[in-house]
């Protein structure tokens, strides 16, 4: 349905499997939140900074990260390593946003990051803490030979998106095809793909219609034709042309800032070029170099 070459991202399907799979590998009672900065206190841990993929632009008026385009973090410390050995944060799907909260410098509310700077954080903290080089097994999609592949988590660079299309205000402006209607939209946030997966699981819930797609436009739209009227927007998210919804889509794709997480490996069986996202396994926060 959309293109993705060359500009894979992590889907969140495998972060939500990653997850899981923390979860299952962890046994024994939860830890206990260690009390704040007690441990740390007289002693300075050390910080890096994280090149931001969105460079701070589509952060709306008044974001502590508008136009600023790295963030100081701190290297993980043993606390950062209970937080991802905790079940409840698994079990919950929090892991990740608990580890970032516990290593940005800023304080800056988690859910309001876009979802391609978090793995840019991500990416940077596994890499300061368990190394560069990061080794993943798959399959050559031509003759299924196994194959491990490894990156170097340091030579990762940022998915180039027009900033030309960005306005005044950090958002982007298309017309569609077919309505001809003039599209302001945003890119969504953590908390606004959160809603709208509660949305669409509500809907599942009581047997009512529903399409992911057009929750997505329902909080990405911040104004048709210069209107920004929510009832609006609403029913026309809801009521979308095939060829508009498609092309809309497409063009939030093509501006989502994200780290390009992607590889090229030549299969030693078959020569077969195999282009792919890197997998975020189970292994992702271990040793492995
Ligand atoms: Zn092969």
């Amino acid at each position: 349905m959309r293109n993705n070459e060359g500009r894979t991202q992590i889907p969140p399907e495998l972060l939500e499997q990653f997850m899981k799979q923390q979860e299952e590998k962890v046994t024994g009672a939860p830890a206990p939140a260690p009390p704040m900065a007690a441990t740390t206190m007289g002693y300075q841990v050390p910080t890096d900074y994280v090149n931001l993929p969105s460079e701070g632009r589509l952060y709306p008026d008044g974001h502590p990260w508008k136009n600023k385009d790295k963030v100081e973090v701190r290297y993980m410390t043993t606390k950062e390593e209970d937080i991802l050995a905790n079940q409840n944060y698994a079990k919950a799907g929090v892991l990740f946003d608990k580890l970032i909260d516990s290593i940005l410098v800023d304080r800056v509310a988690v859910d309001s990051i876009l979802p391609g700077d978090k793995n840019a954080i991500i990416i940077n903290a596994r890499k300061n803490s368990y190394g560069e080089n990061y080794t993943f097994a798959s399959i050559c999609e031509n003759c299924f030979a196994d194959f491990e592949h490894t990156i170097n988590l340091s030579n990762l660079s940022s998915v180039e998106f027009d900033m030309s299309k960005v306005s005044q205000n950090n958002t982007c402006i298309v017309e569609l095809p077919v309505s001809k209607k003039i599209i302001e939209f945003r890119i969504a946030t953590s908390q606004d793909l959160k809603k709208v997966a509660q949305q669409v699981e509500t809907r599942k819930k009581h047997g009512l219609e529903v399409s992911e797609t057009s929750e997505l436009h329902r909080v990405m739209i911040v104004s048709i034709d210069g209107s920004d009227n929510s009832n609006l927007i609403s029913s026309f998210a809801s009521q979308m042309l095939v060829r508009d919804s498609r092309f809309l889509r497409k063009q939030y794709e093509k501006m989502k800032p994200d780290v390009d997480f992607t590889f090229v490996h030549n299969c030693t069986e078959c020569g077969h070029k195999n282009k792919g996202g890197v997998p975020v396994g189970t292994n992702f926060f271990w040793f492995n170099d």
